[in-house]
């Protein structure tokens, strides 16, 4: 089975775009901060009192040098708004005005989430933190500015020279809409009233969940066999033999994975599932009730109408068909690694009728062991860290004809490095590569906007954030995939940076298509051609295609059951958000959709539910992973067909996908890449 998608497919989505600008951050594709997430004030202008109000106090000098840069960033924007506000510009001055204030929102607020992640200092981790809370307020403002909204209402469309700038205002003013700017005054307080709540909601489903670690403790001489006997050890209690295991990560997933007690999986299995129980049943109803409502007053029949508007796949409906698409692709595939699990569990328990959810990754574990016999240790000879790197800039070198160079700039960090990319002699971006653990640091892998490109003005900044063995240590093959994919975010904000407008700069286009460009890239790490650019050991010699084999058929098996599992989760965000809270149970919808869309039953007394995060970062729109997927898929079927690194379909993949940025829909980029729409038939393929 693969890995859970949570901790991946949560923090690479919202990061990628993470700081976008002021109308961007109305939709739901910045969700970090999105804009159910802020406080805003109920004025358009603003006083002296609000410009200095709440900035915190910081003992370190940097922290103080950091806060003091902003505040006097934050100072200049609010004055700026306050002359846009005052009707100066119109026009094509105005937009003009507006996209020089939303790159100056950007670049702080950019600069601000980086730090406020990987600073050295905890201190300017902290004075980061305000100072994004400041700009998110600010962004909320803004939002609402009646002012700002009636002059862009104001602006004839015919005037306009370009498709692109159309574009433009038609997209700001959807966002200045849907952020209910056009609302009666009493309708606008509501809104306000219930985007705080729902954050509010939101900020307790998500604590609920975190804080909520549960265990289960087994008596000396307990059966633990499978398990490693470091991980046992450092889990028990010296004075009683007693072994203690929790809920958390790494307890959980080993136990899942290789612990051979049935009884012990399934009851630790339990409890992880019944994580936010009941703390977050009112949550949960509430903020699908609160949601629902705010959707109603914007004038959506539902949240997740509200939600799909601006993505690829524009409706619930749509989704729908999607989700019930994908689960008829995987059906037949997913049975019958169903029934290779079940032949496997009755080795054990002979008159086995059912594989149950909690013996799933075991059975997984055991069939990949016996079948294609990986051994990651052997595999893990063939990435050291210094050659991955140098083999990723490589590829993507020769793929796009590009240079990467080292760039001499300060860092916020010694081991962090810093590069800039050339294209025909001339610089295009900057990048940092922050991809090694240290105390403090953020502790996934994530692709930072830090600054967006626009054409003729400045150029993208980017960081890459990971956790990866530093020099000559080596690397497991799935974080060079993770690599990959954040570096595929990288180039999509490299090559997207000469946009007329930052708002369709670069990773800036609908949430469901951002993965696509990223997981398209993961490919490459699992083709032959092209590992041998990086897959050498110490001998020089390249990885053996036989072991290439059995990594690939391996990542292959247990493909079905995944998918339609992921289509459970999928279709639990959508109904959610689809249905009035009102006239649904959360419980007996969720066990609905389980038996419905998953090979695996529901368990008694739990409640998954709770636990997942999603329903409130991603909403009704968690089928977007997949989305992605399907996208990534048909654009690589055209590499496959001509050459991984065949650089005519390289630069054309650029041209058409990478560097519009979020200048046109994506179904019309990836159209002009392929030649004809999007189809399911490479992603099918697979399940073949
Ligand atoms: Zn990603």
């Amino acid at each position: 089975m693969r890995k859970t998608l949570c901790s991946a497919a949560f923090v690479k989505p919202l990061l990628a775009s993470i700081s976008c600008c002021f109308l961007a951050l109305t939709s739901v594709s910045c969700s970090k901060t999105s804009q159910d997430g802020v406080e805003a004030s109920s004025e358009n202008t603003y006083t002296a009192e609000e410009k200095t109000k709440d900035w915190e106090e910081f003992s370190s000098k940097p922290a103080q040098t950091f806060i003091q840069e902003c505040k006097s960033n934050y100072l200049k924007i609010r004055d700026f708004v306050g002359t846009l506000e005052s009707e100066t510009y119109s026009g094509n001055a105005l937009l003009e005005a507006l996209n020089t204030l939303e790159a100056d929102i950007d670049k702080t607020i950019g600069k601000a989430s980086l730090y406020a992640n990987v600073h050295p200092e905890e201190n300017v981790r902290a004075a980061a933190d305000a100072c994004e809370q400041h700009f998110v307020g600010l962004i909320s403002d803004l939002s609402l500015s009646q002012s700002i909204y009636k002059q862009i209402a104001a602006i004839d469309m015919n005037t306009l020279p370009a498709k692109i700038d159309k574009r433009y205002v038609s997209n700001m003013l959807r966002d200045f809409k849907r952020s209910g700017v056009d609302l009666d005054e009493e309708k606008r307080k509501t809104v306000k009233q219930l985007k705080d709540e729902i954050n509010q909601l939101g900020q307790a489903f998500y604590k609920n969940a975190r804080e909520d670690v549960r265990s289960i403790t087994v008596p000396k001489g307990y059966d633990l066999s499978g398990l490693p006997s470091d991980f046992i050890e450092s889990r028990t209690n010296a004075e009683t033999g007693e072994v203690t295991f929790t809920t958390t990560y790494p307890d959980y997933f080993p136990v899942m994975q290789y612990a051979h007690n049935d009884e012990l999986r399934k009851n630790l299995y339990m409890k992880f599932r019944q994580r936010g129980y009941p703390a977050s049943k009112e949550v949960l109803k509430q903020l699908l009730k609160k949601r629902h409502e705010l959707a109603t007053i914007l004038g959506y029949p539902s949240y997740a109408h509200y939600a799909t508007e601006v993505q690829m796949i524009k409706t619930p409906e749509k989704a729908l068909a999607f989700i019930n698409s994908i689960d008829k692709i995987a059906k037949d595939r997913a049975e019958s690694e169903y029934n290779t699990l079940l032949a496997k569990l009755r080795e054990t328990f002979p008159d086995a009728t059912f594989v149950g959810d909690w013996q799933k990754t075991y059975l997984d574990e055991l069939i990949k062991k016996e079948k294609f016999d990986v051994d990651s240790q052997e595999v893990r000879e063939y990435f050291q860290y210094e050659k991955v790197k140098q083999g990723i800039f490589d590829l993507i070198q020769t793929m796009f004809n590009v240079e990467i160079r080292p760039w001499e700039t300060e860092t916020w960090h010694k081991s962090v490095s810093a590069y800039e990319v050339i294209d025909q002699g001339e610089t295009i971006g900057h990048f940092y590569l922050d991809m090694h653990p240290r105390a403090g640091k953020y502790q996934h892998a994530a692709a930072f906007s830090i600054q967006g490109g626009i054409a003729g003005k400045q150029l993208p900044v980017s960081a890459l954030v990971c956790n990866f063995p530093s020099g000559n240590a080596l690397m497991e093959h799935t974080q060079v995939e993770t690599f990959l994919h954040e570096f595929g975010h990288l180039i999509h904000g490299m090559f997207g940076g000469k946009n007329k407008w930052i708002s369709h700069s670069g990773t800036r286009t609908e949430r469901d298509f951002v993965e696509a460009p990223s997981q398209m890239l993961e490919e490459w790490v699992w083709n032959k051609e092209t590992l041998r650019l990086f897959a050498t050991n110490t001998s020089g010699e390249t990885m053996p295609d036989a072991l290439i084999d059995k990594l690939r058929a391996s990542r292959d098996f247990g493909l079905g059951l995944f998918t339609r599992h992921q289509m459970f989760y999928a279709a639990l965000s959508l109904n959610y958000y689809s249905k009035d809270p009102n006239k649904f149970d959360e419980q007996t919808l969720m066990e609905a959709l389980q038996a419905k869309y998953s090979n695996f039953a529901y368990v008694d007394n739990t409640f998954f539910q709770y636990s997942f995060s999603h329903l409130f970062g991603y909403s009704a729109v968690y089928y977007s992973y997949m989305w992605s997927l399907v996208i990534a898929d048909d654009m690589f079927s055209e590499f496959q067909k001509s050459g991984m690194l065949n650089q005519a379909v390289a630069q054309k993949y650029r041209q058409t996908v990478l560097a519009p940025g979020g200048s046109k829909d994506a179904g019309e980029m990836v159209e002009d890449f392929l030649g004809r729409p999007y189809s399911f038939d490479a992603f099918s393929k697979k399940f073949h």
